[in-house]
């Protein structure tokens, strides 16, 4: 299985990456999604691909779920209505 392109780049990692307590599960979702058999599904993605970049929430998990531990102020209506619609 070929590694996601944006890997490096990915700002979910780039964020939380240096923090010691979420490290395995950082490692999970790398095995699971980024280098795994889930890579089509990730939901950052997905939503990269419907409505750009720039609306990629930082703290949302490939699975869509926002990191916990944080907030889901940040996340533009429009995330929250495509969770919402595909669900
Ligand atoms: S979280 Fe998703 S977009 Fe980011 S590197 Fe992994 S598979 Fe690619």
């Amino acid at each position: 299985m070929s590694e996601c392109p944006s890997l490096k780049s990915c700002a979910f990692f780039k964020e939380f990456e240096r923090d010691e307590k979420r490290r395995l599960a950082l490692k999970g979702f790398v095995r699971k999604f980024c280098k795994g058999p889930e890579q089509e599904k990730c939901v950052r993605k997905k939503i990269k691909a419907k409505l750009g970049m720039a609306l990629v929430p930082v703290n949302m998990m490939p699975n869509g779920s926002k990191l916990s531990g944080t907030s889901l102020d940040t996340w533009d209506k429009k995330v929250l209505t495509y969770l919402q619609q595909n669900n």
